[in-house]
C-alpha cells in the first residue's frame, strides 16, 4: 500500500512566522482561547482544522482543547451547550451565535473497540496521544503562536502519509472505526497509508461487523462527500476486507463499478442531497435494486433516501442492457419515440434527470457510450418525459370515467388504466377521450362480464 502518492509535497516554512501565516483561526476562536488563557488555563486549537490549515485547505470547525474542566469552561462563557459533557466537550457560542467545541484534555482509560471511557486531569500531550493519526494530533496555541507536534504529524503531512499515533495495531484495536477513518483521510488528501497502519486496517476488517451501523454509515457518507475520487477509498475498503464485513454485497465490487462513483460530482456541504444519493446509487449500481435497498436498510439510511437510491439502481439494473445496446448500435431507430416513452414511463418523469446522470457515470467508467450520445439521450428523454403522456395522470380518460362506464373500482380499474397507458405510450395520438373509450368498449367485448380487462 505504500505506493508513491501523487500528492504534491508541501513546502514547509517551519519558523513561527510562516506557521502563523498558515494557522489563522477565526477571530472568535482566538477570543475563546484568550478567555481561557486569561483565566489561567491552557487552550489549543487541535484536530482537523490544524491539519487542514497546514495543508492549505480551508476548514470551518476550529476545535479547542483546554486544561479547564467542563464546569470551569461553562462558568467562563455566557452561552454554552453541554454537547458531550461525559467526554468533556462543551459547546461555546461566540458573539455571532456560532458554536465552537471546547474539550477538556483527556486520556482514554478503557476501550472495547466501540466505546471509550475518558479521564480528565490529563496534559496536552496525553490528549494528543489518544488521537488516531499523527496528522490529527497537532496542536496550535493561537495566542503564543506555538505549535505542539509530539508525533511528527507535520513530517507525515509533508510525506503524505497516514500513520497511527503509537503502535498501529493497538490503536486500531481500541477503536475499529479508525480503520475506515485511516482510509478516508488517505483518499481525501491523496496520501498513502504507512505499512504498519495498513496492516492494522486489514487486520481490523473482520471486526468491523461490531461497529454500530450508524458509525459505518457516517464513514461511508463522509467518504462520498470528501473524496474527489471515492474509488481510491473504496478499493481499499474492498482490498482490506472492509466491504466483506460491513456491506457484504459489495465485497468483490469491480474497479469499473467503483470508478463510476468518481464520475459524479461531490455533494459539497450537503446543499445538494441528490448528489450524495447519486454517488451512493453509482456505488450500488451493479446490484439488483432490492439488494441495494437491503444493504442501505442494514446501514440505517433513512427510508426516503433508500427509496431514491433503490429506485434508480432498480431502473438501471433492469434497463441498462437494452439501453446500452441501442446506443452502441446507434442505428437511426436507436432512440425511437415509442422506446423513449416506455423508458420515460418506467423511470418516472421526476427521476429522468437522475437516471441519465447515473447512466452517464456507468458509461463513463465502462467507456461503452460516448458523452455526445449521453447528451442526446438526456435531451430526448427529458423532452419526451415532459411533453408526452407517460403517466396515468396524463390519460385523457380517468378512473371516474371508467367507473361511469361500469368498471368496478379496485384492482380491475387499476389494471385497465395500465392497459390504456401502454396503448397511449405506443401512440400518443390515441390519447383522446373518444379513442380511449372506444378502446375500452372494444376490450370489454372480449372481457369477462364484471368489466375486467386483462
Ligand atoms: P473531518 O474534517 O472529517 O471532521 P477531523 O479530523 O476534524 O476531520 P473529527 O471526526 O471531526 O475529524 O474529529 C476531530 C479530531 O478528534 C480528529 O482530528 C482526531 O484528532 C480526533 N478523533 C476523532 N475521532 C477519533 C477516533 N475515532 N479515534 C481517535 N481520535 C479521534
Ligand atoms: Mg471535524
Amino acid at each position: 500500500m505504500s505506493t508513491q502518492s501523487s500528492a504534491v509535497p508541501y513546502d514547509w516554512g517551519d519558523d513561527q512566522a510562516s506557521l502563523a501565516e498558515r494557522l489563522r483561526p477565526p477571530g472568535n476562536v482566538i477570543e475563546i482561547a484568550r478567555t481561557l488563557q486569561n483565566a489561567g488555563y491552557e487552550a489549543w486549537c487541535v484536530g482537523g482544522a490544524v491539519r487542514d490549515a497546514l495543508l492549505g485547505h480551508e476548514h470551518l470547525d476550529w476545535d479547542l482543547a483546554t486544561s479547564a474542566r467542563p464546569e470551569q469552561v461553562r462558568k467562563l462563557f455566557k452561552r454554552t451547550i453541554p454537547v458531550g459533557i461525559e467526554f468533556g466537550t462543551v459547546g461555546v457560542l461566540d458573539r455571532d451565535g456560532v458554536m465552537h467545541e471546547v474539550t477538556t484534555f483527556r486520556r482514554d482509560v478503557q476501550t472495547d473497540g466501540r466505546h471509550a471511557v475518558v479521564e480528565f486531569g490529563a496534559s496536552l500531550d496525553d490528549d494528543l496521544a489518544r488521537r488516531d493519526f499523527t496528522i490529527n494530533a497537532i496542536a496550535w496555541d493561537p495566542i503564543a503562536k506555538v505549535l505542539r507536534d509530539p508525533f511528527h504529524g507535520r513530517q507525515d503531512l509533508a510525506r503524505a502519509v497516514v500513520r497511527a499515533v503509537g503502535v498501529a495495531r493497538e490503536r486500531l484495536i481500541e477503536d475499529r472505526l479508525r480503520a475506515l477513518r485511516a482510509i478516508r483521510f488517505a483518499s481525501r488528501f491523496d496520501f498513502t497509508l504507512d505499512d504498519a497502519t495498513w496492516n492494522a486496517v486489514v487486520e481490523s476488517a473482520p471486526f468491523l461487523t461490531r461497529l454500530s451501523p450508524e458509525r459505518v454509515k457516517q464513514e461511508l457518507e463522509k467518504t462520498l462527500e470528501q473524496a474527489i475520487l471515492p474509488s481510491r477509498a473504496f478499493m481499499r475498503w474492498r482490498d482490506a476486507g472492509a466491504f466483506a464485513s460491513v456491506i457484504p454485497a459489495l465485497a468483490s465490487i469491480s474497479n469499473v463499478q467503483l470508478r463510476s462513483v468518481d464520475a459524479l460530482p461531490r455533494p459539497v456541504l450537503r446543499t445538494r442531497p441528490l448528489r450524495k444519493s447519486l454517488r451512493l446509487a453509482a456505488l450500488f449500481a451493479g446490484l439488483e435494486g432490492k439488494t441495494a435497498e437491503h444493504a442501505l436498510r442494514a446501514l440505517r439510511f433513512p427510508n426516503l433516501e433508500i427509496g431514491v437510491v433503490g429506485s434508480l439502481v432498480d431502473r438501471w439494473f433492469r434497463l441498462r442492457s437494452e439501453l446500452t445496446e441501442r446506443l452502441t448500435k446507434s442505428s437511426p431507430s436507436a432512440l425511437d419515440s415509442a422506446y423513449l416513452r416506455r423508458l420515460a414511463a418506467d423511470v418516472g418523469r421526476t427521476r429522468v434527470s437522475g437516471f441519465v446522470r447515473l447512466a452517464a457515470s456507468q458509461w463513463h467508467a465502462s467507456q461503452q457510450v460516448e458523452p455526445a450520445q449521453v447528451r442526446e439521450l438526456y435531451r430526448a428523454l427529458v423532452h419526451t418525459a415532459f411533453h408526452d403522456p407517460i403517466e396515468i395522470g396524463d390519460l385523457a380518460l380517468d378512473g371516474d370515467d371508467l367507473r361511469r362506464m361500469g368498471i368496478s373500482p379496485g384492482p380491475a380499474l387499476g389494471r385497465t388504466l395500465q392497459v390504456l397507458m401502454a396503448y397511449v405510450i405506443e401512440d400518443p395520438s390515441r390519447n383522446t377521450y373518444d379513442t380511449l373509450r372506444m378502446y375500452v368498449e372494444q376490450l370489454r367485448g372480449t372481457a369477462p362480464s364484471n368489466g375486467e380487462i386483462a
